[in-house]
């Protein structure tokens, strides 16, 4: 709870196509994690600015859905205009509010605008299917139509792409929406719902509700909303999936993960270490695609070892908006000393500390929540550091003698989200992307995140619901199917009789 100075603004909602003071009374304070400077408070919205905000969605629902779905289109296409001009804006806000450099800062929001193009194909995604003669003059068809009020609730790692994930597609395909961003990053939103303002949507068709738990609870219970998409940490994925299905709506969740990154003895070894250096301590960790966890096969471990330790101690750790800076802090103080307390149970557990990032920092600017990239050796399979999702810049490798056990391990884990491959080996790929339990594959490549087009496909506890986000799959998602069978009789094929035909 905060206690802060009266000048730094407290911010509003979006309901109903107004900027709206919520009734909450409570408020939380949002910092830069690079200096621990005061940005502004988050209101935590109570279940009253939820009805408020589902209300105005569902009063919105009807003129919406019958808007063209060509208009619809337009609308997205003027979004997209929107965003590139504020590209820098935006990825500014990303870093000040999340703390990642503003390469990666950039490189979010090219992914956000990448959802809009994807969903500007809504007019021929969206189509349904119809076959002629499924029995005689009769015609089968299937067109999809919107699910209803549709609310997303999103992690504090992506402040503008997650979100993005569900809000074009949702509303291109005709639904109205909610959007409950990360109580620790509430800033990037702000400034996308002022272009959102922009697009003069016919009120309540878009809507951002601030705050934490109760927000989440209320849209889960409220029975006005038809469909939840959830990111976030496991634990909170499993609560939304059964809490949001116990209520009869659509629900994906998208949880943590553990991803493991194999190393082939015939590796092109610069060019892994580029990958993994990228996977594992770009967005200082915080990535749910960062290849946390390396499996070395045979004699890749000495080829890799040496390179890999020299190319991570050269890493420039600092504020993400000072383009020295390779690495920036982790979110939040909180955070790194939860980081720092991982590191330190993998040495009790049996680790060896060859890089160590846990006193990165101390030249550093006081307030800021810097921890650096660190690698741990001697880590085995059972220890917690290769099981649990750390969320930070800690990269732990161990040891295979073959690629059959090398699979072992990462099937080893209840994750499932992403995992790479580094080999020149057609056979070992082919091998390991048919046996691997793991929904996303790279292949000499260390974020194998997918593009727009295709859906993120995370397994296990990485991902509970059937429909994941973006590509073909957010379109099934944000429409339900209505099958139609027909028959007309005024082409003169009556027959006189009252017998029914079959
Ligand atoms: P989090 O689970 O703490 O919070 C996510 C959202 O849930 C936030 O909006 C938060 O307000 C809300 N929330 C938190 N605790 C809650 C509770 N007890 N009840 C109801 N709502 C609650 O996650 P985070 O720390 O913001 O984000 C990091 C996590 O997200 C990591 O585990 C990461 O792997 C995961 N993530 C997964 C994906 C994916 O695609 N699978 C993508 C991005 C992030």
């Amino acid at each position: 709870m905060t206690s802060t100075p009266t000048d730094v603004r407290t911010l509003d909602n979006y309901v109903g196509g107004a900027w709206t003071p919520p009734a909450a009374t409570e408020a939380l304070d949002v910092t830069n994690p690079a200096s621990g400077e005061l940005l502004a408070r988050v209101p935590l919205s109570l279940a009253a600015d939820v009805d408020a905000a589902v209300s105005a969605a569902r009063a919105a629902l009807p003129a919406w859905r019958d808007v063209n779905v060509i208009e619809r289109a337009r609308r997205l296409f003027k979004l997209r205009e929107l965003l590139v001009a504020r590209t820098d804006e935006l990825a500014a806000s990303v870093t000040r509010e999340m703390g990642k450099t503003l390469i990666d800062a950039r490189a979010e929001i090219g992914r956000a605008i990448e959802m809009v193009e994807a969903a500007c194909a809504i007019p021929t995604t969206m189509q349904g299917r119809i076959l002629e003669d499924v029995s005689r003059g009769i015609d089968a068809e299937t067109v999809r139509q919107p699910v209803g009020v549709c609310a997303a609730i999103a992690p504090f790692n992506f402040p503008m792409m997650v979100p993005f994930w569900f809000l074009p597609f949702a509303i291109g395909c005709g639904n109205t929406f909610v959007l409950k961003p990360s109580e620790q990053v509430p800033l990037t939103q702000q400034i996308v719902f002022e272009l959102l303002h922009e697009l003069e949507l016919p009120p309540g068709v878009v809507n951002l509700v601030n705050g934490g738990r109760e927000v989440v609870e209320s849209l889960l219970d409220h029975p006005g909303v038809d469909a939840i998409s959830f990111v976030g940490s496991a634990p909170v994925a499993k609560l939304v999936y059964e809490r949001a299905a116990r209520s009869g709506k659509r629900v994906q969740a998208l949880g943590g993960a553990k991803n493991h990154m194999v190393v082939m003895p015939d590796a092109v070894i610069d060019k892994t270490v580029a990958g993994l250096i990228g996977s594992a301590f770009g967005a200082a960790g915080q990535r749910c695609m960062a290849g946390s966890a390396v499996v070395t096969v045979g004699e890749a471990h000495e080829r890799l070892l040496e390179p890999l330790t020299a190319a991570t101690r050269a890493l420039q750790v600092g504020d993400g908006a000072d383009s020295a800076s390779d690495v920036g802090p982790v979110v939040s103080c909180e955070a790194r000393d939860r980081i720092v307390d991982w590191v330190d149970r993998a040495v009790a557990d049996g680790a060896t500390v060859v890089v160590d990032g846990r006193a990165t920092g101390e030249d550093l600017p006081a307030g800021g929540a810097f921890v650096g990239p660190t690698i741990l050796t001697d880590v085995t399979p059972r220890m917690a550091i290769a099981q649990e999702e750390v969320f930070g810049p800690v990269l732990a490798i161990m040891r295979a003698e073959t690629l059959d056990e090398a699979i072992a391990i990462v099937n080893g884990s209840r994750f499932g989200n992403g995992t790479s491959i580094f080999t020149e080996s057609a056979p070992a790929v082919r091998r390991y992307r048919h046996d691997v339990e793991a929904g996303m594959i790279g292949v000499n490549i260390g974020v194998a995140a997918p593009v727009a087009f295709f859906p993120f496909s995370g397994w296990k506890d990485s991902f509970l619901g059937d429909l994941h986000a973006h590509g073909p799959d957010a379109v099934d998602f944000f429409t339900r199917k209505k099958t139609v069978t027909s028959r007309y009789f005024s082409s003169g094929q009556g027959t006189g009789s009252y017998f029914v035909e079959n």
